[in-house]
């Protein structure tokens, strides 16, 4: 296991979340809430830097006909032509659901320097599985704040689930959509 402290710091540290933080992600709750109102999974994700947004975006899969339009992949991608590179360090993504594989995969190769969440995924795990996977040769590891906003972050993702959200378009049929609730 000669390899697996080459780096010197510590995989994936956890860091308290900030007043700024919570600015942050009452901007991806309004962006997760503008999802919702277009019937998409309500999530969002705001991209900042120097205090400064860089690139935000809300889940459109349904309405793009995109698997990989995850708010976290459309913020990046906004990002990365706002930043003119797709190496996005210094930066800080924030998001209201804990990001999926797809998503961490992209922050990787984007040299994001931290990521805050607010609700954890119970189903998925995937930011706390690949923590613990820490070792798994990525070239690249950032800081992890997360439940910042969780209440909020979670209520929004039940309510949507239950059907509950204002002018769901007709369209998008919860059964046979492949999207099943997670379990809060
Ligand atoms: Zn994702």
């Amino acid at each position: 296991m000669t390899g697996a402290r080459r780096t010197g710091r510590a995989a994936w540290p956890a860091v308290p979340a900030t007043a700024a933080d919570r600015v942050w992600i009452d901007r991806a709750l309004r962006l997760a809430r503008n999802a919702a109102r277009a019937g998409e999974v309500p999530i969002g994700a705001v991209v900042v830097r120097a205090g400064q947004v860089l690139g935000s975006g809300r889940n459109r899969t349904i309405a793009a006909r995109d698997p990989t339009a995850h708010a976290e992949i459309v913020a990046l991608r906004r990002a990365g032509r706002a930043a003119a590179n797709h190496r996005i360090g210094g930066a800080t993504l924030y998001v209201t659901l804990e990001p999926c594989l797809m998503c961490l995969g992209a922050m990787v190769h984007a040299r994001i320097d931290r990521l805050v969440y607010g609700a954890p995924d119970p189903k998925v795990r995937a930011v706390r599985r690949l923590r613990r996977a820490g070792r798994a040769g990525l070239n690249h590891r950032f800081a992890v704040t997360a439940g910042v906003r969780q209440a909020e972050c979670a209520r929004l993702l039940q309510e949507f689930f239950r059907g509950r959200r204002p002018a769901r378009p007709a369209a998008v049929s919860p059964a046979g959509s492949g999207r099943s609730a997670p379990g809060w």
